[in-house]
């Protein structure tokens, strides 16, 4: 164990201030409840990014829908709009009723991110926002675009000629390269990611297939994005994606609450103070999680109510807004190693820009271990046909979680009576990319466990 000092204090003190970080070390499954949560409607007026920046976002994304229709043919049927289902899975909610006594009620829903068009991944809503704000500001400075033009002409040689004198770089465990490298490369620009050590080897081979330049790291996720920072700021054509720090990436993980709400309007489920929404994001840096969190706060305000999962190896966020050092503390400075199979949550740092715009808005933070990702996975291909990566299925933990250890929660919000109305969301965050023998060796990982 380090010895390190933390802002002029032992570990052992710290552990004394925090009786969470003993379980935490211990690798052992836990919930955190926030006790910095505020309610929602003072503390988004107090932040500097607002609905309206939501809304922007959301009109930005309309504007590319012309030309994404040309570039990606299978955005043809949601009209150039990138979205995924939303699905109720009430064949999942009896297998997590086996595992805690019938505690469920309410419904369970999933949010589809893993069937994203173009990535496969929730970093389709993000990392390809940022991407299109580049080039639409790039064309409207050079002349060759105006926000009332359709931007099918953005796919014009003298538009992808302007932009192949650009480039694009970016620090990524995988699926952030993936959405970047594929859009990037589509408009035009030269495009480098950074790859951290956990990178499966198929999103490398794919994304050097679409010509984008990889560079592979043998350390983690944090060293890959310093490195990629780094070389980005000696080249003033080039624009670096900062997954730690972007407003841009957050914005664009933001606009999926507004279409959520259309999709929860559809199915006809109301969210209101005796119908609570209780929704579980998986976690790496924090942008993608708290994007969406900050967009559900400005819509539902004290009615939704938001969880991030995280690894039980890698707790960054937990262990960041919990001891309020963000990314001044990493999870190998409490002795964790940070490996897990869960390779889009393998951050060891969480985004310091985040944790300070969520830390009064989210309502907890729990950590689950990787055995339980995969029988989630076996679980979920069995019952509901949907086939999911290891990041994807840590939401599917949080309403046990929620329902085993979080009554404090429950009662504070004046929630005890409510819990039958509740909707319960499961975000599902990656996986229609993975190569077919990948997504089987998962599910055969998650058959032993389940034997
Ligand atoms: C990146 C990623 C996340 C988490 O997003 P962050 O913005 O890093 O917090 C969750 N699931 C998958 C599959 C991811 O690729």
């Amino acid at each position: 164990m380090t010895t390190h000092l933390f802002h002029q204090k032992p570990l052992a003190t710290w552990m004394h201030e925090y009786p969470l970080l003993t379980p935490l070390i211990n690798k052992q499954e836990i919930l955190w409840i926030n006790p910095y949560i505020k309610p929602a409607q003072g503390e988004l007026s107090s932040l500097s990014l607002h609905t309206k920046d939501i809304k922007d976002a959301k009109e930005r994304l309309s504007r590319f829908s012309s030309f994404l229709q040309i570039a990606f043919p299978e955005l043809k049927a949601s009209k150039g709009i990138i979205e995924s289902p939303l699905q109720e899975i009430a064949y999942m909610k009896d297998y997590l009723n086996q595992q805690m006594n019938n505690m469920l009620q309410g419904k369970l829903l999933m949010k589809c991110d893993h069937d994203l068009p173009i990535s496969g991944s929730i970093k389709a809503r993000g990392g390809i926002y940022e991407v299109l704000k580049f080039a639409e500001s790039l064309a409207i400075k050079e002349g060759l675009l105006t926000e009332e033009d359709s931007y099918a002409l953005l796919a014009e040689e003298r538009c992808k000629k302007l932009f192949s004198s650009y480039s694009i770089a970016v620090g990524s465990t995988g699926n952030l390269g993936l959405s970047i490298g594929i859009m990037s490369a589509t408009l035009g620009f030269n495009v480098t990611v950074h790859m951290s050590a956990d990178a499966k080897k198929w999103k490398k081979d794919l994304l050097r297939s679409k010509g984008v330049t990889v560079i592979e790291y043998q350390s983690d996720y944090g060293k890959a994005v310093e490195e990629g920072r780094k070389q980005a700021e000696a080249d003033p054509a080039c624009h670096f994606i900062d997954d730690e720090q972007s407003r841009d990436l957050f914005l664009g993980y933001s606009v999926a609450a507004l279409r959520l709400k259309k999709q929860l309007a559809e199915l006809r489920i109301q969210v209101d103070a005796e119908h609570p929404l209780f929704v579980y994001l998986p976690c790496g840096v924090g942008g993608g999680p708290g994007g969406i969190t900050f967009g559900l706060k400005a819509i539902y305000g004290d009615h939704v109510h938001c969880f991030f999962a995280e690894p039980t190896h890698s707790p960054c966020m937990l262990l960041g807004l919990m001891t309020e050092l963000h990314d001044g503390i990493s999870v190998t400075d409490i002795g964790l190693d940070n490996a897990t199979a869960a390779d889009g949550l393998a951050v060891g740092r969480p985004s310091s820009f985040v944790g300070e715009t969520i830390k009064s808005l989210i309502s907890g933070i729990y950590t689950v271990e990787d055995d339980q990702l995969f029988r989630f996975i076996y679980e979920l291909a069995n019952r509901e046909n949907m086939y999911i990566e290891p990041s994807a299925a840590a939401g599917l933990q949080g309403p046990l979680h929620l329902m085993e250890s979080g009554s404090s929660y429950i009662q504070a919000q004046g929630l005890e009576n409510d819990m039958s109305k509740a909707t319960h969301l499961v975000w599902s965050t990656g996986g229609s990319m993975v190569p077919v023998e990948v997504m089987n060796s998962y599910y055969e990982q998650g058959k032993k466990f389940n034997e």
